[in-house]
């Protein structure tokens, strides 16, 4: 099979053993969902969960690194930056880490930490793109952090976190879903803002510092959140009742399944969502279910306490969650196309609603 590379990317290609490549999808304006590439997505997963990048830490090297690539595919892709660049820059401070309380970025813990004697700071970026549309005042916002938790080097053994399913997945389809997006050349009635969120993994830094600097966050008629989308559907309760389940026949039985977590405000997105994986016949199964606004759990959590309407796509956790085991050979990529397809269809969905 032929293979292009993306020339923005050459830099990318000195820091893993696989060159990023992949077969790009026909640019045809309009191409629905059917273009949606297992191939690119791939790609863009296999270099972000590679040992390479040591597991993304917030603040760290790996996780820059990341940084720079999608940075780099987004514009190879011409979506445009929604700041004046794509990084938004931001830092976070907490005490020393004997007293156990986690990274802040609001003005006012910054301002308290910054006067004891010893304090921490962290240097962060979320990468942000854009596609404007018809409304220059009215959002839908996606995203997915691309952080997650580094290595640990005492570990004897495996040290690297590679965070295939959380999040790099994740990333992977969103970058499909820009391409595609960018490609058709169509405007949509509400601008679409792609984010890439780093520091979820400490308190989810990146997207609370975003929401509390956005303004208005009424003009944000929905966030849609991709965290954990590749896995084989083991079943938990949503948050606050997580439990890591153990495998068993029953839950690899479950194997298409996601959670559609929303807020009450999508449930006709929501309906929508279930009817259009019917109608496009994918090899996934919803499963629908209301979230309270304010539960903890992944970057919606800033938007739902601002009142914004949420909708998790989320494959559940599994044995592999958090450990060295997340790695990029237990993705299951049909079902990982095919969850891309269906958020895809959503954001149209969503985007295009007057
Ligand atoms: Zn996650």
């Amino acid at each position: 099979m032929k293979q292009h590379f993306y020339p923005g990317l050459l830099i990318f290609f000195f820091l893993c053993s696989s060159p990023v490549s992949a077969q790009k999808p026909a640019k045809q304006p309009d191409a629905g969902p059917g273009a949606v590439s297992r191939q690119t997505i791939e790609a863009h997963l296999s270099f972000l969960a590679s040992d390479a990048l040591e597991g993304r830490e917030a603040g760290r090297n790996g996780g820059r690194v990341a940084a720079e690539y999608i940075k780099a595919v987004l514009s190879e892709y011409g979506v445009k930056p929604f700041y004046d660049t794509y990084f938004q820059r931001f830092e976070a401070y907490s005490p020393a880490r004997e007293k156990g309380i986690d990274f802040q970025v609001h003005p006012d813990s910054i301002a308290r930490y910054r006067q004891l004697p010893v304090y921490r700071r962290l240097n962060l970026q979320n990468v942000v793109g854009c596609i404007e549309g018809e409304q220059k005042d009215g959002y839908v916002v996606i995203g997915a952090h691309y952080d997650h938790v580094g290595v640990d080097d005492l570990l004897v053994g495996d040290r690297i976190y590679n965070g295939a399913d959380d999040n790099a997945a994740s990333v992977a389809a969103l970058l499909q879903i820009a391409e595609l997006f960018a490609a058709s050349g169509k405007k949509p009635v509400k601008s679409i803002v792609f984010a890439f969120w780093d520091g979820e993994e400490i308190n989810y830094l990146g997207s609370e510092y975003f929401v509390e600097n956005f303004g208005d966050p009424s003009r944000i008629k929905a966030y849609i959140n991709l965290d954990m989308i590749s896995r084989e559907g083991l079943m938990p309760v949503l948050y606050p009742q997580f439990e890591i389940p153990e495998a068993s026949a029953e839950n690899t039985a479950a194997g298409n399944q996601f959670h559609l977590a929303f807020t009450g405000e999508l449930e006709d997105l929501s309906r929508k969502t279930v009817a259009a994986i019917a109608d496009h016949h994918l090899d996934i199964a919803p499963k629908p279910v209301v979230m309270e606004h304010g539960s903890r759990g992944s970057d919606y959590l800033a938007f739902s306490l601002r009142r914004v309407p949420v909708l998790w796509f989320f494959t559940g956790l599994h044995p592999d969650y958090h450990t060295p085991g997340d790695e990029t050979g237990t993705v299951r990529l049909e079902k990982l196309t095919d969850i891309t397809k269906a958020v895809y269809l959503t954001l149209q969905q969503s985007a295009n609603e007057k």
